[in-house]
């Protein structure tokens, strides 16, 4: 029997956080080492600014720092972007590429996401890659059939369990308060979970899926319990250390 998956609770602050939201994170941390957190590998994914003041605090507790994208190229003439190696530098040890608010705002495709992925390996950084169905997709009855359709062309050959994370994230429950019923997120993992398998064996056998979209404290261990859930990532309600703490505790 495979070993069990230690689970991972991500917090994407997205374009939220200034310097004084520092003491927010400081909570966090501080609320993880008195115990307050749940059995799990613990993120937060600030806006780039903050990563080197972030993971600095974070230095000597079970707390890890990720970033929200990368740009395939290590350095080079492209103002304004970062290198997964300059984020690793800031103290980065993940970070997220493909979620739907850069598929949708920049017009990222499978084939982006993949050649970021694989940035982020160059980096030794963990990838986190989003994948998930927007609402017409979901409506149509083709929510399984366009994750199987991401996963195949964002998740890069090479992934294993301890370079690559998955986070299925339908696009309609971002930031709506919509969440599918526990039994949808269930069919939804476990055809990934067959995905990963097909293609890695062992390593999807262990490789993490992580859920996301509108989770809290009280949705937090209807969600996160659902089996081939290894996880979540957490958009609003990570902004917040009783929040974020609150969701860790499905875990507990
Ligand atoms: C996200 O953007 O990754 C996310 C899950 O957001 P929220 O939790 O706010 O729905």
């Amino acid at each position: 029997m495979a070993a069990a998956i230690k689970p991972l609770v991500a917090g994407n602050w997205k374009m939220n956080g200034l310097r004084a939201s520092e003491g927010e994170f400081r909570k966090m941390v501080e609320g993880s080492i008195a115990g307050a957190s749940g059995d799990c590998d613990l993120m937060i994914c600030p806006p780039a600014t903050l990563l080197a003041s972030l993971s600095a605090i974070a230095a000597d507790a079970p707390f890890s720092v990720g970033a929200q994208d990368c740009h395939v190229a290590q350095k080079g003439a492209h103002t304004g972007d970062l290198s997964a190696e300059m984020l690793k530098d800031a103290g980065a040890a993940a970070v997220i590429v493909g979620h739907s608010e850069r598929r949708a705002d920049h017009g990222e495709t499978d084939e982006v996401v993949a050649a970021k992925a694989q940035a982020a390996w160059r980096a030794e950084l963990l990838a986190i890659i989003c994948v998930g169905e927007t609402e017409a997709e979901r409506k149509a009855g083709e929510a399984v059939a366009v994750v199987a359709r991401q996963i195949a062309g964002s998740v890069p050959d090479g992934a294993t369990a301890e370079n690559t994370v998955i986070a299925y994230e339908p696009v309609w429950a971002i930031g709506t308060g919509l969440t599918p019923t526990p039994g949808d997120v269930a069919d939804i993992h476990k055809s990934v979970r067959e995905e990963l398998v097909q293609r890695f064996g062992a390593e999807g056998e262990s490789m993490r899926i992580l859920y996301g979209g509108s989770v809290k404290p009280s949705n937090a261990v209807e969600l996160l319990t659902v089996a081939n859930v290894n996880g979540a990532l957490v958009g609003g309600a990570s902004l917040k250390a009783e929040d974020f703490l609150g969701i860790t505790a499905a875990y507990s």
